[in-house]
This record gives structure tokens, sequence and C-alpha cells, in this order.
């Protein structure tokens, strides 16, 4: 579904992220994927490596334009174009207001809205070179409910949200699609690793009754990202099993 694509994945080096890589890898897409720092985007290249996947990987400083223009630049000069962006990296927080810090605020706005600012400023330049591309973001469940702790997540996934609907009134001019995925409760490491106790009644709240997996996620990405949906943008797509946070 996406040969002849180049997809960059931000956050790519583990949960939603990789699981997406191995979505468009499967689907004969051109994997670049980013994270925090060297060491977790060699493990992840090793890591894909040895399922047969090949990705190239880089870790610019998500919060600082120019190092992502200059890593983005080197993409460009490498492969030629960049048709698939995709928004993932993120941080969540679960404090009560009166525990959180200005600095604990600012840490999650800067890698969930500043970060999709400062990537998607420097791809779209080469999208509407070529008349062409596609923008996905990850938002979350919290976007839409909000949540009872940690007010800076679900402050900065409704930004998420607003980026993307504006986005993608500004763009479509330029055959540029942006959307976003709102995932609910997704079966990452954090959550892999509680005991069987403390995810049952996590299940209880979920109408279809499991918790989601990285794929679910992924398979949305890969639907939004392919032809299948040409005629879709600004949309904040639910991939949530019905739960309500
Ligand atoms: P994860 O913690 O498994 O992965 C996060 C990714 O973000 C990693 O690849 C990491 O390298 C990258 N990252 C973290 N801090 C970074 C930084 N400072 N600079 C650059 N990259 C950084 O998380 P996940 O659960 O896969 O989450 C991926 C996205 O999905 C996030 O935006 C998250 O908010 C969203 N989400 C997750 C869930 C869930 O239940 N797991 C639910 C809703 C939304």
């Amino acid at each position: 579904m996406l040969k002849g694509k180049v997809a960059l994945i931000t956050g790519g080096t583990r949960g939603i992220g990789l699981e997406t890589v191995r979505v468009f890898k499967e689907n004969h897409a051109e994997v670049i994927l980013f994270g925090s720092k060297k060491e977790s985007v060699d493990n992840a290249i090793i890591k894909l490596k040895n399922e047969g996947y090949e990705v190239s990987g880089y870790y610019p400083n998500l919060s600082n334009y120019e190092d992502i223009n200059n890593t983005i630049k080197k993409i460009i000069k490498k492969f030629g174009h960049i048709d698939i962006l995709i928004n993932n990296a993120g941080v969540s927080a679960n404090k009560k207001i009166e525990e959180t810090t200005s600095e604990d605020f600012a840490k999650i706005m800067n890698l969930n809205v500043n970060a999709i600012f400062n990537m998607t400023k420097a791809v779209v330049p080469y999208m509407k070179e070529n008349k062409d591309g596609v923008i996905l973001n990850t938002s979350s469940m919290v976007s839409i409910y909000g949540q009872p702790s940690g007010v800076g997540y679900p402050a900065s996934k409704f930004a998420v949200n607003g980026i993307t609907k504006s986005l993608a009134r500004e763009l479509a001019v330029f055959n540029i699609r942006v959307n976003a995925v709102a995932p609910g409760v997704i079966k990452t490491d954090m959550i892999a690793s509680l005991p069987e106790e403390q995810i049952a009644p996590i299940i209880k709240t979920i109408p279809i009754g499991r918790i989601g997996e990285p794929r679910d996620v992924a398979n949305a990405f890969l639907f939004l990202a392919s032809n299948l949906s040409s005629y879709i943008t600004g949309i904040i797509l639910s991939v949530d099993g019905a739960a309500r946070s």
C-alpha cells in the first residue's frame, strides 16, 4: 500500500511508533525513524534488522528547529522526498495540578506540541514542492474527554487536534492531507508490565473488552497514510474500543 513512499516517524524506537515502522515496512515504504538518543535509535535499527526490516534512524533535538531542519536536509539528499510524516513522539503526565511544576508543564508542551510544529514546518516545503504529502499526528483519547490528573497531557493533545484541523485546511490546496489518530489504552511497555490485577479493572472500562495493541494504532496510520483515505483530511480518528478514560 505504500510502495515508493518515504515515511518519517518520530518516536519510532518503541511502542506505537516502532510497530508503525513495522507495518509501513510490510507495506513497502522506505522508513526513517527518529528517537530521543543515539543508543535507542541504534538499538531499534538492530532489532528491526534482525526481524528483516532495513530502516534509517536519526536523533535530532525535537525542540530545536535548526537541528531538525539540518536532519531533514540530510534525509532529502539521501531519499529525494518525504511523502509521509508521522509526529508520534510524546510523553504523558499524571500528577495533580499542585504537584505539577511549570517545568513539568513546559516539558510536555515542548515535546507533544512544539516538536510537531518544528517537524511539520521543516517538512512541509518539500511536500509543497511535490504537491503531495500526508502528515499524521498521534493525539489521544484524552484530547476528547480530558483526564482527572496530569493536566498538561490532555492540554497538549487538544493542541495536537487544533494543529491537525488547522493545517488540514491550510495545506489541502497543496494536496497535503493532515489527520490524527487518537489511541485509547494501548499495550506499550508501561501497560504490558502491569500485573494482571491492575490490568483487569482497566479492561472493565473498555466496551470492546480488551486493551489495544500497538498494531491497532499502526493499522489506522496505514489507512490514513495510504490512498484508501485520499478524500479524508482534518479528522481525529479514535482507536480506543469505545473507551471513555
Ligand atoms: P513510548 O513511551 O513507548 O514511546 C515514546 C516514543 O517517543 C519513543 O520512541 C521515544 O524515543 C520518543 N520520545 C520520548 N521522549 C522524546 C524526546 N524528548 N525527544 C524525542 N523523542 C522522544 O510511548 P507510546 O505509548 O508508544 O506513545 C506514542 C504516542 O502515542 C505518544 O504521542 C503518546 O502520547 C500517544 N498515546 C499513547 C497511548 C498509550 O496507551 N500507549 C495512548 C494514547 C496516546
